[in-house]
């Protein structure tokens, strides 16, 4: 009895969820910890929300697989409102959080998959429990991280040298790990790249909302509506992800719809459906409300104004760190400081993270947890970061009104 599967022996545990466990631990032993590892917003929920699931609270019978009609409505009106791209509630597919509508996703679509790298831990795994080939993409830091021609299509020569068949790329701008976004010509060149390949984009912006203000988020579906699915939800921006409420946009048409019917077949199968409270409360967080507007637009703000003294930090330190541009991520690369650590017997990122978590008392997630060496470490801001907002004026007031 209990045998495991063959496939799936090796497995292990999300490095994310696994650093959280880890905290857990410590701190349950008595050991205070500061944690920068988990991908977790630091603000408290909106109250409009709180008030939103207490009136839903009786509804307990199960929604509809693709969500509740009101909240797909109140979904595509915010796609229209945010993105700038008209959508109907036909197109919209709820689920319990983005991470399993992403994962179902690659269960219904054609093709091996090509994912830039660093990029979040749960793409490889996710891809390659659907059955298919991951395809790295190198981008270059000293180039912004950025998804020009050039790395695509040398992704795509190199995979099928090995007799991969990309059909597939995931897109996550902002980008957890690095906090970078792509500009705007970038993602019309990114699109009209797509088209002429017959890639289907994938377009996860979970941190869509949490652009720090210097530069606006722009959607690959804007240019490439056709090949373009979306996905998002109220982890981040909204501080609900306990709450696991997520969609997927899917392209208008024949071949979006088709792709719909699959999306929701699988979801009946696993699922059902997400949580029929969380679904009535998440409608207030997509229709209009300009006292919710003002909250997250604050909370992205001073992300902002927190990573960025953080930025400003680590560069004068002699850390190399790709300047964010959105959500609350830093992505510091130690490799400048290697001759010190040497000294300290860390040779890896991984080892830098398990000497600063038993010395200092700081989680933090490696690099190789995005597909990256060596040395490069993953920060979250805690709400101890705040502090740094008192030195400030207006974010000061701002993030005192957020709490
Ligand atoms: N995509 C990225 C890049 C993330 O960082 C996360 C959460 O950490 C998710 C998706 C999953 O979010 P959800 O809570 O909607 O499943």
């Amino acid at each position: 009895p209990l045998e495991l599967a063959e496939a799936r022996r090796d497995m292990v545990s999300s490095p994310t969820l696994a650093i959280n466990e880890a905290v857990s631990r410590r701190r349950a032993e008595g050991k205070e910890t500061l944690h920068l590892g988990f991908g977790e917003a630091i603000f408290p929920l909106h109250p409009a929300l709180r008030q939103a699931l207490a009136e839903a609270i009786e509804s307990t019978g199960y929604a509809p697989v693709a969500g509740v009609l009101k909240l797909r409505q109140a979904i595509a009106g915010y796609m229209e409102r945010t993105r700038g791209i008209s959508c109907s509630e036909e197109q919209v597919v709820v689920g319990p959080g983005s991470k399993p509508l992403l994962y179902a996703l690659l269960q219904v679509l054609e093709g091996d998959v090509l994912v830039p790298r660093p990029s979040w831990v749960s793409y490889g795994p996710q891809i390659r429990l659907a059955g298919w080939q991951v395809v790295p993409v190198a981008t270059d830091p000293a180039d912004h991280h950025r998804l020009t021609p050039e790395v695509l299509s040398d992704a795509v020569t190199a995979a099928h040298a090995s007799g991969a068949k990309p059909r597939v790329l995931i897109v996550n701008s902002p980008s957890n790990p690095t906090g970078g976004m792509l500009a705007e010509e970038d993602v019309a060149v990114l699109g009209a790249w797509a088209r002429a390949h017959g890639i289907t984009i994938i377009s996860d912006e979970i941190y869509a909302e949490l652009a720090h203000g210097w530069r606006p988020h722009v959607s690959p579906a804007r240019f490439y509506p056709e090949g373009s699915i979306i996905t998002g939800g109220l982890s981040k921006a909204f501080s609900a992800g306990g709450w696991r409420l997520g969609y997927a946009i899917l392209p208008a048409g024949e071949r979006g719809a088709q792709l719909g019917k699959a999306l929701r077949a699988l979801a009946s199968e696993i699922w059902s459906a997400a949580a029929t409270p969380i679904e009535k409360a998440a409608i207030v967080a997509f229709t209009p409300n300009t006292d919710l507007e003002t909250y997250v637009r604050r909370s992205a703000r001073i992300h902002g104004y927190v990573t960025h003294a953080l930025y400003q930090t680590l560069i004068e330190l002699g850390v190399a760190c790709p300047k964010p541009a959105a959500g609350f991520y830093l992505y510091p690369d130690f490799a400048p400081w290697r001759g010190t650590l040497v000294n300290l017997g860390v040779t890896t990122g991984q080892q830098l993270a398990q000497y600063l978590l038993d010395e200092w008392a700081i989680a933090t997630l490696p690099g190789v947890a995005f597909g990256e060496e060596p040395d490069a470490l993953r920060l979250r801001l805690s709400t101890s970061h705040l502090s740094i907002v008192s030195t400030g004026s207006a974010p000061k007031e701002q993030a005192a009104e957020l709490w």
